[in-house]
C-alpha cells in the first residue's frame, strides 16, 4: 500500500516545493521505490490552459491530454515517471464537479458544502490509482495561511488521520531568512508558519528549510524545540548551484534518511550515479554556445522552463555549457531595429511556441536570417508555423503568407484545425468555440521519412510527440512550400497534419509542430535538442 508524502509550503511563495518534491521522489527512487508526485492547485481556474505565460509561467502538457502546471515537468524530469491528467488537481476542477453532479441531483436533499464534499474529493484525487506504488507525493500550491488553500489542508488532516502516521508524513518547506544588519538567521517566521500549520490540525514532521547561509545547530535545534519535531528532522536546504544539483544536496543533509526512518522503513543505499554523472556534464563543460530564443514571453524564464531544461539537456549531451539569449521578437519589428547585430553572434536560432500575433513579424524575420546566414534554426510549434509563413513568403512567391491566428487572410498558411482524427476517433471543434482544453493536445504519433534529417536523428521513422495548438500548416500549400525547399519529413499518419519540416540545403533546418522540449531529461536528453545543440557547437567554430 502506497505511503503519503504531503509538502506544503510557508513563510513566502517561491520556495522552490516542487523541485524540493521532484529531488525526495528522485531519492526514494535511486534506493529502489516506485514513486508518483502529484500536485494540488488551489486556484479556481479548471486548469492553467488560460492563464497567460506571465501569470503561471508554462503549461506543461502531459501524453493524456492534460494542461497542468510547470512543476509537473520537473517531477517528471527527475523522475522520468510519465505524469497524466489525475497528477494535477485544482479547486476549479473540483467545484467545477461538484457543482455538474450537484445539478444532475446526485446529492439530492443535501446541503452541498466544502466539508466534506470539497475535502472527499480532494481526497479522492490523491488517493486514485496509487494501488502499484511505494510512495505517493502530494504537493499543495500556495503557502500555509492562504484562504484558498485550506480546504486542502483540511484534506491532508483528515488524510493523515485515516491513514496514520505509518502512512502518512508531513514536509513543511520554509524560509529562515538571513538579516544582515544583525548578522543572523532567523527562526521566528518558521514557527510562525508552523504554528499556522498546526492550528490546521495538521503536525509537520519534516522541516525543510531553506536557507541562504549554512543553519548553525543552535538555530536548528531552536527550531525543533519550538516546532514539535525531532533535530534531526529540520533540514537544512541552501541554495544551489544547480536545479540538478539539488537532490544531491538533499540527499548530503539527510532528507531521504530522515523519511525513511519515519516510515520505519529499509534505507538501501540509493544508486545515485546517474545524478553524479549529469551534474558533472553541467559543472565541467568542454567549450560553450550561445542559443538565441526569439519569442514573446522573455522576460519570464518560467515561461519557457521545460525549454530552457531541455537546452541544458541538449548541452549536457554535448558535454558544452548553452548560454540562452531570451530576445524580445517584438525589437525587430521597429524601424531602427538592427536584426543583424543581435542574431549574428548566435550560434543557434529558436523560435519557440507562442500565442497571438505581437511579435509574430519579429519571429519570421529571425527565420529569415537564419535560413539565409546558414544559423541552425529550430522552430517550435508557432515557431514552426512561422517557418513556414517565412519560407511561402520568401521562397515560395506567396508573399500576403499568414496564419489566421492573427487576423484574415487570403493566403492562409496556417490556418485553424477544427477536425482531426485521435486513436479514440475523429476530434472536432468549432471555430469561435470554448478556448480552454479545446486544443489539439497531448501525446500523437507521427510519421518521419525514411532518409530525412529527422529520421536520422530520433533514429526511427515512428515518432510520439506531445501537442498544443489550435492551428495548423495548411495541407493544400505543401505543394508549393517544398517548391521553396521546405520538406514535410513528418506528417501525421493519416498523412493530413504536417508535423515536421526541414531544409535539406541548409547546415540545420528543423520546424516542428509539436514540443519536443517537453519530453527531454537530463539523463534523456531529446534527441533533437542534442542534434541542435551538436549543430550550434559546429556553427561556434565557423564564426
Ligand atoms: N498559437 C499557435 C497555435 O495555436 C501555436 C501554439 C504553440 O506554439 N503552442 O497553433
Amino acid at each position: 500500500m502506497a505511503r503519503y508524502i504531503f509538502i506544503t509550503g510557508g513563510v513566502v511563495s517561491s520556495l522552490g516545493k516542487g523541485l524540493m518534491a521532484a529531488s525526495l521522489a528522485a531519492l526514494l527512487q535511486a534506493r529502489g521505490y516506485k514513486v508518483r508526485i502529484r500536485k494540488f492547485d488551489p486556484y479556481l481556474n479548471v486548469d492553467p490552459g488560460t492563464m497567460s505565460p506571465y501569470q503561471h509561467g508554462e503549461v506543461y502538457v502531459t501524453d493524456d491530454g492534460a494542461e497542468t502546471d510547470l512543476d509537473l515537468g520537473h517531477y517528471e524530469r527527475f523522475t522520468g515517471v510519465s505524469a497524466h491528467q489525475g497528477d494535477n488537481i485544482t479547486s476549479g476542477r473540483i467545484y467545477q464537479q461538484i457543482i455538474a453532479r450537484e445539478r444532475r441531483g446526485d446529492y439530492l436533499g443535501a446541503t452541498v458544502q466544502v466539508i466534506p464534499h470539497v475535502t472527499d474529493a480532494i481526497k479522492q484525487f490523491a488517493l486514485a490509482d496509487t494501488e502499484d506504488l511505494d510512495f505517493v507525493l502530494c504537493e499543495i500550491g500556495g503557502t500555509v495561511g492562504d484562504i484558498e488553500s485550506l480546504p486542502f489542508i483540511e484534506a491532508i488532516r483528515q488524510l493523515r488521520n485515516e491513514l496514520g502516521r505509518e502512512r502518512s508524513c508531513a514536509v513543511h518547506v520554509t524560509l529562515v531568512p538571513y538579516v544582515s544588519a544583525a548578522g543572523e538567521l532567523k527562526t521566528k517566521p518558521t514557527q510562525h508558519s508552523v504554528r499556522e500549520l498546526t492550528s490546521l490540525g495538521v503536525q509537520p514532521d519534516l522541516l525543510l528549510c531553506r536557507c541562504e547561509h549554512a543553519l548553525p545547530e543552535s538555530e536548528r535545534s531552536k527550531i525543533a524545540l519550538f516546532c514539535n519535531v525531532r533535530p534531526e528532522a529540520v533540514i537544512q536546504a541552501l541554495d544551489a548551484s544547480s536545479i540538478y544539483a539539488v537532490p544531491l544536496q538533499y540527499h548530503a543533509e539527510g532528507l531521504d534518511d530522515e523519511v525513511l526512518r519515519h516510515f520505519d522503513l529499509a534505507a538501501p543505499t540509493p544508486d545515485l550515479a546517474r545524478w553524479d554523472d549529469i551534474l558533472d556534464r553541467y559543472q565541467n563543460p568542454e567549450g560553450e554556445v550561445t542559443i538565441g530564443v526569439v519569442g514573446k514571453y522573455v522576460g519570464l524564464p518560467d515561461a519557457y522552463k521545460s525549454l530552457n531544461e531541455a537546452l541544458v539537456h541538449g548541452g549536457m549531451a554535448n558535454r558544452v555549457k548553452v548560454n540562452i539569449r531570451w530576445i524580445d521578437a517584438e525589437i525587430f519589428e521597429q524601424d531602427d531595429s538592427d536584426i543583424v547585430a543581435q542574431l549574428e553572434p548566435l550560434h543557434g536560432i529558436l523560435v519557440p511556441g507562442g500565442f497571438g500575433t505581437r511579435g509574430s513579424e519579429g519571429k519570421i524575420a529571425s527565420v529569415r536570417f537564419a535560413r539565409e546566414r546558414n544559423v541552425p534554426f529550430f522552430g517550435i510549434c508557432l515557431g514552426m508555423q512561422m517557418a513556414c509563413v517565412e519560407g511561402a513568403r520568401n521562397t515560395a512567391g506567396i508573399e500576403t503568407a499568414a496564419s489566421t491566428e492573427f487576423g484574415p487572410t487570403d493566403e492562409p498558411v496556417v490556418g485553424i484545425i477544427t477536425e482531426w482524427m485521435t486513436k479514440e476517433g475523429l476530434q472536432t471543434r468549432e471555430a469561435g468555440g470554448d478556448l480552454g482544453g479545446t486544443m489539439r493536445l497531448g501525446a500523437y504519433d507521427a510519421r518521419l521519412q525514411p532518409n530525412s534529417r529527422v529520421a536520422e536523428i530520433y533514429g526511427s521513422t515512428e515518432i510520439s510527440e506531445r501537442h498544443r495548438h489550435r492551428y495548423e500548416v495548411n495541407a493544400s500549400y505543401v505543394p508549393a512550400l517544398e517548391q521553396g525547399g521546405l520538406v514535410f519529413s513528418g506528417m501525421s499518419p493519416d498523412g493530413l497534419l504536417p508535423e515536421i519540416v526541414e531544409r535539406p540545403d541548409h547546415p540545420w533546418f528543423v520546424g516542428v509542430q509539436f514540443h519536443p522540449e517537453l519530453k527531454s531529461k537530463p539523463f534523456d536528453p531529446h534527441p533533437l535538442f542534442a542534434s541542435f545543440i551538436k549543430a550550434a557547437i559546429h556553427q561556434s567554430r565557423l564564426v
